[in-house]
C-alpha cells in the first residue's frame, strides 16, 4: 500500500526545506522529494546576505536548513519527480526510479535548473568532463586545464574559482566585454592563469573516453580552433523545467508555475514557491519566506480553514 503523506514537497531547496519546517510544526506528515538536498545555494561557495548567519559557504547554510527540517520531522526521499496526477483523495508523484507516492496536497519548490549550450558532445559528457557546478566540480581539476562558459555573474564568479586551483582557464563569451562590476572584471584580466576568449561561442565537445576539448568559433571572423582542455564549465544560467506539472497548474511565458500572494496556484491543494514561480529577486531568503508562505496556505487548505496559521497563537 502507498503511504499517503498529508504534503509531499517536491525539491530541498531553501524555499522546500522552509516549508517542510513549517508544515512539519504544524504536525502534518511531511515528504521531500528532491534531487538533491540544497539546491542552487550549495552553489555559492560564500553566502553573505542571508540574515541572522553571518557569512558562511552555502552548503553549510543548507545543511542547517536540513538538520531543522529533518529534526521538526520531515522525511526526504531522493530521486527525480517526472510524473504527477491527481487521484481521488488528492496527488499522486511518481519518481524515475518507479517508485510512486501519494498525497493530499502538493508543494512545488523545485526551483531552476542549468540551462544546456545544445551542442554535439555536452550531454555525452556531462559528468565525464562537462560540468554545471564549479563548486562542486572544481577540485577536480587541480593544476589541469579547464575552460568556463558565459558571461554573466555565476561564470565570472567560477573563472576566478577555477584559477585558484586549475593551471589554466579558459572564459569563453560571445560579446567583447562584461556587465559584471569593474573591480571583478579587473581581476579577471590580472590573473596570469586566465585567458579571455571573447566574441567566440562553443559549437562542440571533443574527446574519446572523456572530454579533451572544446571547439569555439569567433563570431566575428567565423575562424574555429581547438582549446585542449580537460574540463568544460558551462555557466550560462538557469531555466525553469515545469513539463510534468504543466497539466495540474498554470504556468506563465517563462514557464514559471503562477501563484497568488500566499503560494496557491491554479490548482486547489497545491501550491508553490522560490525560485519556480514568477517571485522577483530571485534569492535564498526570498525563496525561505515564499516556501513558510506557502506552507502555512497548504496547512490552512488542509485543515478546511479551521487550523491556526498565525505561529505566534498557539
Ligand atoms: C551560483 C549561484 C550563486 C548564488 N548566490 C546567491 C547568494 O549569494 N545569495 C542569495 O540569496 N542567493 C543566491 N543565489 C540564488 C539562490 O541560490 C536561489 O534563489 C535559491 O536557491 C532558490 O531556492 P529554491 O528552493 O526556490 O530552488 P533551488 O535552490 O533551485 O532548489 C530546488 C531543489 O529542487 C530539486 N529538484 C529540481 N527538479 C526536481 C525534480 N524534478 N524532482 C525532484 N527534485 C527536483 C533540486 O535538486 C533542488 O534541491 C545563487 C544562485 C546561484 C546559481
Amino acid at each position: 500500500m502507498v503511504l499517503m503523506h498529508d504534503v509531499i514537497i517536491i525539491g530541498a531547496g531553501a524555499a522546500g526545506m522552509t516549508a517542510a519546517i513549517y508544515t512539519c510544526r504544524k504536525k502534518l506528515r511531511t515528504a521531500i522529494l528532491s534531487i538533491d538536498v540544497g539546491g542552487q545555494t550549495n552553489l555559492t561557495s560564500h553566502i553573505e546576505n542571508y540574515p541572522g548567519t553571518g557569512p558562511m559557504s552555502g552548503i553549510e547554510l543548507m545543511r542547517r536548513f536540513q538538520d531543522e527540517a529533518v529534526g521538526f520531522g520531515a522525511e526526504i526521499i531522493m530521486g527525480k519527480a517526472v510524473k504527477s496526477e491527481k487521484t481521488e483523495d488528492g496527488f499522486r508523484i511518481g519518481l524515475a526510479n518507479g517508485e510512486e507516492y501519494e498525497c493530499k496536497s502538493l508543494i512545488l519548490a523545485y526551483g531552476k535548473v542549468p540551462k544546456s549550450l545544445g551542442i554535439e558532445g555536452e550531454e555525452r559528457f556531462m559528468g565525464r568532463g562537462v560540468s554545471t557546478c564549479v563548486t562542486c566540480d572544481a577540485p577536480l581539476y587541480k593544476n589541469r586545464d579547464v575552460c568556463v562558459i558565459g558571461g554573466g555573474n555565476s561564470a565570472i564568479e567560477g573563472t576566478l574559482e577555477l584559477a585558484t586551483i586549475a593551471r589554466k582557464v579558459y572564459l569563453v563569451h560571445r560579446r567583447d566585454s562584461f556587465r559584471a562590476d569593474e573591480i571583478t572584471v579587473e581581476k579577471l584580466k590580472n590573473s596570469p592563469n586566465i585567458e579571455l576568449v571573447l566574441n567566440s561561442v562553443s559549437t562542440k565537445v571533443i574527446g574519446g573516453k572523456n572530454v579533451d576539448g572544446i571547439e569555439v568559433e569567433d563570431i566575428v571572423t567565423k575562424d574555429r580552433k581547438e582549446l585542449k582542455v580537460d574540463g568544460i564549465f558551462i555557466e550560462i544560467g538557469y531555466v525553469v523545467d515545469t513539463n510534468f506539472v504543466q497539466h495540474l497548474v498554470k504556468v506563465n511565458e517563462k514557464k514559471e508555475i503562477i501563484v497568488d500572494e500566499r503560494g496557491n496556484t491554479s490548482c486547489p491543494g497545491i501550491f508553490a514557491c522560490g525560485d519556480i514561480t514568477p517571485v522577483p529577486f530571485k534569492q535564498t531568503v526570498i525563496a525561505a519566506g515564499e516556501g513558510a508562505k506557502a506552507a502555512l496556505e497548504c496547512y490552512k487548505w488542509i485543515t478546511g480553514g479551521k487550523g491556526a496559521v498565525l505561529d505566534w497563537t498557539h
